[in-house]
């Protein structure tokens, strides 16, 4: 049958133990695995079966006919060694059905596998285990790290109250302390968010809420980035979406938060917008549908697939631009997948990008009625009383080096860039210098030159280097 020794007939090395024999019960063919368990060598082949199993076959000594033909249960019989000791197994016996009068058994030490089954099983409880102390660790860690960021925090507002009595320097340095203690609290916050979705502990507290309320509230904690950077804010929200809706209010916020500054965070020319929909109304259940678009730097195709993951930043260099611990989206997809929706995000290189999303929402009774079926959303615009198409225009001229919207833009930059460097807030003029970066992306090279130059003073905070590297600019323009 070819079967023999060095055999490649795949049952060879399988872990079962596996023997043919014919219509005498001889012993035509055993695999590696019968010949190791059963302590024969390649003499196993010649042998009875009922050698093996006794037990079996002890009243029909020549009559194999009985064996069944084809799958049937598995029998637990005892196996017997070449010594004669013996141990469990589990086995099945057919007839094979390529060639008659040759028979079939396939058996499972019965203890090596339960031995197995239990050792996987204790490997997955420590994994979990292991799981859990990881999570409940880095959750405990997090709240810890709160108490004493907040200490830091509350002294060093208690100080800034006599901010009067201080030298500039000191000042500075308080400043400085401060906006760190609040990017910790951020980190703080995320990470202990993540570890509780990841462990499953996450729960959402849905109650009932002034949805548009809490859209200003928003809005309200972005504007003054919003106007400081010359960005338009458009929010438009239908006004099919009831007054109150019942959903977990915080949660909602922090997903178009993280969302918005984002927007903000990659936007240097142009606008952002916020649109909410409401997609559908089934009983008192309500799909809303959020949508954020800017027209920042935009996310490459390729790179749009790593967004959602945990720590995952598109590169490198943006995130030592930007900052920030690549957790904020994935949070964001979490949070809203809990809301029984999803994140969808559309962007282009240079040009900008959507992050949309749907969630489901509730509807109490008394709120019912007082929901329009139809009408017409309305945008509200900030900033900005020129209507889209004409702002879609003045955007596309901000970008275009050397048009009168152009270069407005390049001065006021330019001015709010040298304020914020002789108040020695490097860190705003860090951003208005991106800006600036960004509108002269098409500029002629003496004027790129003069840009980086300008840009590198700035990171190195020499206030000399800045003031000639501005004047050159400047000129230049
Ligand atoms: P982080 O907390 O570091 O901002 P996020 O998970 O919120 O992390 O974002 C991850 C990355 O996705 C960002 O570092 C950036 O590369 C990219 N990204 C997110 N939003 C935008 C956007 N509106 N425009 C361009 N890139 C974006």
């Amino acid at each position: 049958m070819g079967m023999g020794e060095g055999s490649i007939f795949p049952v060879e090395d399988a872990l079962e133990m596996i023997l043919m024999f014919d219509g005498e019960g001889v012993i035509s063919y055993v695999n590696n695995a019968a010949k190791k368990k059963l302590e024969y060598g390649d003499d196993l082949c010649g042998r009875h079966i009922k050698d093996v199993f006794p037990n079996l076959f002890k009243d029909r000594e020549k009559d194999f006919e009985a064996v069944p033909q084809g799958d049937e249960a598995p029998r637990n019989l005892v196996a017997y060694r070449r010594n004669m000791t013996c141990f469990p197994v589990e086995a099945r016996f057919m007839g094979s059905k390529s060639c008659p009068g040759v028979y079939i058994c396939m058996a499972n030490d019965i203890l090596e596998k339960e031995f197995l089954s239990r050792e996987i099983e204790q490997v997955r409880q420590e994994a979990q285990e292991a799981q859990k102390v990881k999570s409940e660790f880095v959750a405990n860690v997090t709240h810890e790290l709160r108490t004493p960021v907040n200490g830091i925090l509350g002294n060093v507002k208690e100080l800034l109250d006599h901010a009067d009595a201080m030298d500039a320097q000191t000042l500075k340095s308080l400043k400085l302390i401060e906006r760190c203690c609040g990017d910790m609290h951020k980190i703080i916050n995320n990470v202990l968010d993540f570890s509780k979705l990841e462990a499953g502990k996450f729960t959402l507290e849905p109650r009932r809420f002034h949805f548009r309320n809490m859209l200003d509230y928003v809005r309200s904690k972005h504007i003054n980035k919003i106007t400081e950077k010359g960005l338009g804010f458009f929010m438009t929200v239908s006004p099919q979406i009831p007054e109150y809706i019942i959903g977990d209010e915080l949660r909602i916020g922090q997903v178009l938060d993280n969302f918005l500054s984002n927007a903000l965070k990659f936007t240097a020319v142009g606008k952002i917008t916020l649109e909410v929909l409401r997609t559908a109304w089934v009983n008192d259940k309500m799909e809303l549908f959020f949508m954020v678009s800017d027209s920042g730097i935009g996310i490459d195709k390729a790179d749009k697939d790593k967004l959602f993951q945990s720590f995952s930043q598109v590169d490198a260099s943006i995130s030592r631009k930007y900052g920030g611990t690549g957790l904020g989206l994935n949070i964001c997809k979490q949070l809203v997948e809990l809301m029984g929706g999803r994140v969808e995000v559309e962007s282009e290189k240079n040009k900008g990008s959507t992050f949309s999303f749907s969630i489901w929402v509730g509807i109490s009774e008394e709120d019912k009625g007082a929901v329009p079926a139809q009408g017409e959303a309305k945008t509200i615009p900030l900033f900005s009383a020129q209507s889209m198409e004409e702002d879609e225009e003045r955007f596309e001229n901000i970008r275009k080096f050397g048009t009168q919207e152009n270069k407005e833009n390049l001065q006021k930059n330019l001015s709010k860039l040298i304020l914020c460097v002789e108040m020695e807030n490097w860190e705003k003029a860090e951003m208005f210098m991106e800006t600036i970066r960004q509108l002269t992306e098409e500029a002629p090279q003496d004027v790129k030159r003069a840009v980086l130059r300008l840009k590198m003073a700035i990171q190195k905070e020499n206030y000399d280097k800045v003031t000639e590297n501005y004047e050159e600019l400047n000129n230049l323009l």
